[in-house]
């Protein structure tokens, strides 16, 4: 039998000793090469574009020849006012693209000894990076499986049976629940959305699928309209999970990885990041034959090229206002 990817020697390019061994300076120099990849490494004014620059070494700043614009490697991106050493800020990458179903904050801050609010706005940040991956407004082609699942708004059951409620019913649901919808090419690409029901999945189909697409979906009734627009094979799960080659189990794969980084990382997420949480199964599920130093590098790549985030540059000193 096939060994499986992540059990071969070609799935380990990078380690935490590698990164630490080579120190902070190989870490900076790694920084500045996805920032300017263009230029080799070189620093490039991010107001005026101009290459010629005084290097500030010692605080590792640029100041640009042209503008006299003053500038460090993370300006302008995802990484903008970073406080942390260049080398703890790539060890925190590798834990992240190491972690198959992602890693809770607390482990991560515990790993890196940085306090809790620290890894959970660098991990946030990270999974924007990654986000640019997954919603690259492309629309999605060739075979496409489409299905939604619930996540969060538990209601915990009261402790005598008489007490309890059908939790069933969507009056005593709680209004924090929220459906992700998931759309994956058979060959390509996982797309995540979030919405209050699946229906809305239709209308996301419409927007993100090519007409010329064949859609997978399984027997809700929600479903029935994608045939007006799209050949679409159907597979009644209360029956079989795939009937003669008719089945939805790549989209089912992803949620699968989703449910046990929520469950089994995370453990409550709010429906204000659950998009978050998303993109990220999302984007491990499409780089999953990927070695963790190209995951590593890819990620960086994406950080630096992601603008400062507006939601969490900033983030805990808006909070504790
Ligand atoms: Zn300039």
């Amino acid at each position: 039998m096939a060994q499986h990817f992540l059990l071969s020697a070609a799935s380990r390019t990078l380690s935490l000793r590698k990164i630490y061994k080579a120190g902070e300076d190989a870490a900076y120099e790694t920084f500045c090469q996805m920032r300017w990849p263009e230029t080799d490494g070189e620093a490039v004014c991010p107001r005026c574009g101009c290459c010629e620059t005084y290097s500030i070494t010692t605080r590792r700043k640029f100041k640009c020849k042209g503008c006299y614009h003053q500038f460090s490697v993370t300006s302008g991106t995802i990484f903008a006012s970073r406080k942390m050493a260049f080398v703890d800020l790539l060890a925190a990458i590798c834990i992240i693209v190491n972690a198959s179903k992602g890693v809770s904050m607390i482990q991560l801050s515990r790993d890196l000894d940085c306090q809790y609010k620290t890894a959970f706005v660098l991990a946030h940040k990270l999974r924007e990076a990654m986000a640019q991956e997954v919603h690259t407004g492309e629309v999605l082609g060739g075979h496409v499986e489409i299905d939604g699942a619930y996540f969060g708004g538990h209601i915990r059951p009261e402790n005598r049976k008489e007490d309890r409620k059908d939790r069933r019913l969507k009056e005593n649901r709680s209004d924090r629940r929220r459906v992700v919808v998931a759309f994956r090419e058979r060959a390509g690409r996982t797309l995540p959305f979030i919405g209050r029901t699946e229906a809305e999945g239709v209308a996301l189909a419409i927007e993100n699928v090519d007409r010329m697409a064949t859609i997978s979906a399984d027997e809700a009734t929600h479903w029935d309209e994608l045939h007006e627009a799209w050949q679409v094979e159907r597979v009644n799960h209360s029956v079989c999970y795939s009937d003669h080659g008719k089945h939805t189990n790549m989209v089912e794969s992803y949620f699968s990885r989703l449910r046990r980084m929520v469950v089994g990382q995370h453990h409550h997420v709010s429906p204000r990041y659950l998009h978050q949480y998303a993109n990220h199964a999302a984007w491990l599920e499409d780089n999953r034959r990927t070695s963790n130093g190209g995951l590593a590098k890819a990620l960086v790549a994406n950080a630096m090229s992601a603008p400062a985030s507006r939601t969490w540059a900033g983030y805990w000193q808006r909070v504790a206002k």
